[in-house]
């Protein structure tokens, strides 16, 4: 009894500790499914033993606390969570508790949308509120953020005073695109799909919300009047409320679990994460005679999915030094197939991650994919630990130059502040010649670390005196008398950029692309730029403090003034003019992509796009013209073909960007 006593307490303390990341950090370090087999262990332990279930255990808590940054909601009806099965066994069992009380039920079986929970009151068809579930009975008052989600509407088709609820939720292409950026201006990446909508749902700034291309789907109704819920759901979306299509009316277990293998078979293929399937009684007359408990109703359950996982060896962990010096550990492993492509890295993200999921040197591990593409390391096996085992230690001094890391106040990261450390300064000359930033494509990663080895770059301004050395160039290995006038070239031609693609390729902490674009868009010069103050910055729209004081800061410094001198003194274009796109493929084109590209991610792609003057959406649709198709595409494959679609592969698309 006393191991059971203190058994009990230490999964307590675990699962207190994990809601706590999950649900108010939104930074979660523990695994869903290992959360739910502790929380199933502890269900189990006070089933046995009742004198050890307290009133604050986990099993009688809904959510977690509710954030004093946004105003409180009390719930007219409190918002529930959903009891747990793992196995078509456990379904069994709760049928047959269902039956007992009423026999002659059937069941709504929806998807279960991995996000966070939503109510939305409506008041003569106007929306008034929007609310988090928050700990069930009180949650936070989201509404200017739940405004700008387009698929939230301000007004139902017909006037009627209503609560209706839902899943807040981030579609995977919408994630990726943020983490992709997120890497670019080398800020934490969001975990999955459910924690980059609840962190950006919960924003005091609803500019950022908005920014963040949220989605919503309903699935209750909470007037009285309409007898089951598929009449609810029919009846939402003839209001104009976003419900999934994917119900169905089963009438027995049997078509119960037909459902459930049909979704597990096209769940990886869906456009937004599932985390399982909800089979809800569907006569609502029936629910207060089956009754609920304290955290959720005894009428519905989840059937919850294990995950798409698969296990290897962890050899090493090295560490990459990024161009603002912060130090990110890579998990190396032996390659593995995880959903369709050959991994054998992962990042580790940082210190204080590593030490959460216990991963020690040598530990088997096991793999999945975020989201379904990033590859992620979920937890080591203990049980296969061998002794003696190495526990990860974070090292103290940069990988490349090794002066003193430094970790900065309320971070989580390691940084190296050496402002002469190779990596970071070759890093900050790749982003600058990237793409998306300076675009110089000739000056390739490999070339940027043999020059800046050989002595000609040392740091962006570099780039433009290349040309004073062309003689000596050409004796560096792999390097003709062509290609050298070749990168010559581009440099002189790139001079005329735009000042957007200067800005974002200086770096500038929390500037991206957009941002560069916006503030440029604003200011029309860098001297007007360089000129800014914070109050002017931060009343720009979707320019917040951070990004405000950041711009202010990288201004400031003398060594930033210099460059940017040389830069002026080498002729590059400080004016942004607005783009004259001139006719070419992708000119006013709605473009798709599927899968991923071996020449460069989401974000690269889309900015080529949109410089030739063509768009990228999410979906497909009867508007789309051109689907892009990528290594190990999705369901958006099948229906662009289905529509009859022009599909473009990569080199094809590499060809028309080209021509441009
Ligand atoms: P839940 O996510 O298991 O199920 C309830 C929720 O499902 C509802 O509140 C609703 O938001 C959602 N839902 C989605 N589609 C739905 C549909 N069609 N109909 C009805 N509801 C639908 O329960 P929970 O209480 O929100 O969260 C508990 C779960 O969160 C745990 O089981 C665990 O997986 C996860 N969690 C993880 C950690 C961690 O550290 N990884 C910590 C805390 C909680």
């Amino acid at each position: 009894m006393v191991d059971q006593k203190s058994r009990v307490e230490e999964i307590k303390q675990i699962l207190n500790e994990a809601s706590y990341r999950y649900y108010v950090l939104d930074c979660p370090t523990m695994e869903d499914y290992e959360y739910d087999r502790l929380m199933a262990e502890l269900i189990d332990l006070e089933t046995k033993f009742p004198e050890l279930k307290t009133a604050d255990s986990p099993t009688n808590k809904i959510g977690g606390e509710v954030l004093t940054k946004f105003e409180k909601v009390i719930h007219s009806e409190k918002m529930m969570s959903l009891a747990d099965a793992f196995s078509f066994e456990e379904l069994n069992d709760f049928d047959q508790r269902v039956r007992k009380v009423v026999p002659e039920v059937t069941y709504c079986c929806e998807l279960k949308i991995d996000g966070l929970s939503v109510s939305l009151k409506y008041e003569n068809g106007l929306l008034i509120q929007a609310a988090t579930r928050g700990n069930g009975i009180v949650g936070e008052n989201i509404t200017s953020n739940a405004k700008t989600i387009r698929s939230i509407p301000l007004k139902l088709n017909h006037p009627e005073t209503v609560e209706v609820r839902g899943e807040i939720f981030m579609s995977k292409e919408t994630f990726h695109a943020l983490n992709e950026e997120r890497a670019l201006n080398e800020e934490e990446l969001f975990a999955n799909c459910r924690n980059a909508a609840a962190g950006s749902i919960r924003q005091l700034d609803s500019k950022i919300a908005a920014k963040r291309n949220l989605d919503a789907f309903l699935y209750y109704y909470l007037n009285e009047g309409l007898p089951t819920q598929i009449d609810c759901l029919k009846y939402m979306q003839s209001q104009g409320l976003k419900v999934n299509p994917k119900y169905r009316h089963c009438h027995t277990m049997a078509e119960v679990f037909e459902y459930i293998d049909e979704i597990a078979k096209i769940r990886s293929s869906l456009p937004y994460d599932i985390d399982g399937v909800v089979i809800k009684v569907n006569e609502k007359k029936f629910y207060s005679l089956i009754g609920e408990t304290v955290k959720y109703p005894k009428w519905a359950i989840a059937y919850k999915f294990p995950p798409e996982e698969v296990t290897t060896k962890l050899n090493e962990i090295t560490f990459q030094v990024g161009r603002s010096g912060v130090i990110t550990p890579v998990a190396n492993f032996d390659p593995v197939f995880v959903q369709g492509s050959l991994v054998s890295k992962a990042t580790l993200h940082n210190e204080d991650y590593i030490k959460a999921k216990d991963i020690h040197l040598h530990d088997t591990i096991v793999i999945r994919k975020a989201g379904d593409v990033i590859p992620e390391v979920v937890r080591p096996i203990l049980e296969l630990r061998e002794n003696p085992c190495e526990p990860f230690r974070m090292i103290e001094v940069c990988p490349c130059c090794k002066q003193p890391l430094v970790r900065k106040e309320n971070e989580v990261d390691y940084y190296c502040v050496n402002e002469n450390c190779k990596d970071k300064l070759v890093n900050k000359i790749i982003h600058f010649a990237s793409k998306p930033a300076y675009d110089i494509d000739t000056l390739g990663d490999k070339l940027v670390l043999q020059l800046y080895e050989a002595g000609y770059l040392k740091n962006i301004a570099d780039v433009f005196s290349l040309k004073e050395y062309d003689h000596e160039l050409i004796s560096l290995p792999g390097l003709g008398k062509k290609s050298i006038e070749h990168l010559l070239e581009a440099i002189e031609q790139s001079k005329k950029n735009n000042l957007n693609r200067l800005v974002f390729g200086l770096g500038i902490r929390h500037c991206g692309a957009k941002i560069s674009t916006l503030l440029c868009r604003h200011f029309k010069t860098m001297d007007r730029l360089m000129s800014a103050s914070y109050e002017e910055l931060s009343a720009i729209a979707d320019i917040g403090e951070i990004i405000a004081l950041e711009v202010v800061s990288y201004f400031q410094k003398e060594e930033n003034l210099l460059l940017i001198d040389r830069l002026k003194q080498f002729g590059l274009n400080m004016g942004y003019e607005t783009q004259e796109i001139k006719e070419n493929f992708f000119t006013n084109k709605k473009v798709v992509l599927t899968g991923t590209l071996d020449s460069m991610g989401r974000t690269e792609a889309k900015a080529l796009i949109e410089q030739s003057g063509g768009s990228l959406s999410e979906s497909v649709s009867k508007n789309t013209d051109i689907l892009i198709l990528g290594a190990n595409p999705g369901s958006k494959y099948d229906k662009a073909k289905a529509l009859g679609i022009y599909i473009m592969e990569e080199a094809e698309f590499l060809s028309k960007i080209e021509e441009k």
